[in-house]
């Protein structure tokens, strides 16, 4: 998985392609949401199907003048995801639009430390694409059970994760996969899964909290992930609720976790 994947060039062809990944559109919708004149859309369009992002898909029903032509995005976009849990990990692929188009789960240890745990999860990605799901990804986003510096797409000090405080896991992947790569928090991502396609769809500030073996928090402020300043805005499991509680699993008294995370 070497080659390196064609990206968006700027941000109006950032803004396009997400235009587009929500369904196929005319070139004249797109350059009236888009607000861009019909030669800088045109430009943009081409050279985005010149990347092989995006594909013609026949013409519009007409809007009184000439019909315009439908742009979708090219139906061998794919992206992979990756969830890195305490005790297993996760793959998937997708389309464009982020359909699902197959999975796979390994049981698997995160205190193997990060060279096994992404070694196992680029095997589990190859699998599938020896399947035939897809020859070339064109993004790929990894969660993990801990705290991560999501600028510098790696865990930092991750309490439940040894060996992966600071190790490169965005560069790492990104050249094992050939394409971009983002990295956060698992309670982020599945915040981020519910406002583009779940519950919280229609709002744009609400809390999500994951009580599982451990404790925490996504954090959405109007439509964004809300990170604060050392980038652990929502870890909340590690609070101290009572100076004179129990001796929580990272080693303080009387966190959030201690009272109510899965060991309690
Ligand atoms: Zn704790």
């Amino acid at each position: 998985m070497k080659r390196v994947t064609a990206r968006p060039e700027n941000p109006h062809q950032a803004t396009l392609l997400r235009l587009l990944r929500e369904r196929a559109r005319s070139r004249a919708e797109l350059g009236d949401v888009a607000e861009l004149s019909r030669s800088r859309l045109n430009l943009e369009l081409d050279r985005l199907v010149e990347l092989r992002l995006v594909e013609q898909a026949g013409l519009a029903a007409s809007r009184g003048g000439r019909r315009s032509g439908m742009v979708r995005l090219a139906a061998t976009m794919r992206f992979a995801g990756i969830d890195v849990g305490a005790t297993s990990v996760d793959v998937a692929v997708t389309d464009g639009g982020l359909e699902v188009l197959g999975r796979a789960s390994e049981p698997c240890d995160v205190r193997d430390g990060p060279v096994a745990v992404l070694d196992r999860a680029t095997e589990m990605l190859a699998k599938l694409r020896g399947q035939g799901l897809f020859t070339q990804l064109h993004g790929a986003g990894i969660g993990v059970p801990g705290p991560v510096s999501f600028r510098e797409g790696m865990p930092v000090a991750p309490p439940i994760m040894p060996g992966w405080d600071r190790y490169p896991v965005r560069e790492t992947l990104g050249q094992e996969l050939g394409c971009p790569v983002v990295v956060d928090n698992d309670v982020n991502i599945m915040a981020l899964g519910e406002l583009h396609a779940g519950l919280a769809k229609q709002v744009d500030d609400f809390l999500f909290v994951k009580i599982g073996t451990g404790i925490g928090c996504g954090i959405v402020v109007d439509g964004k992930i809300y990170r604060g300043v050392s980038g652990s805005a929502g870890d909340i499991g590690h609070i101290r609720v009572d100076d004179a509680g129990p001796i929580c699993a990272c080693g303080n008294a009387g966190c959030l976790e201690a009272y109510f995370g899965g060991a309690a």
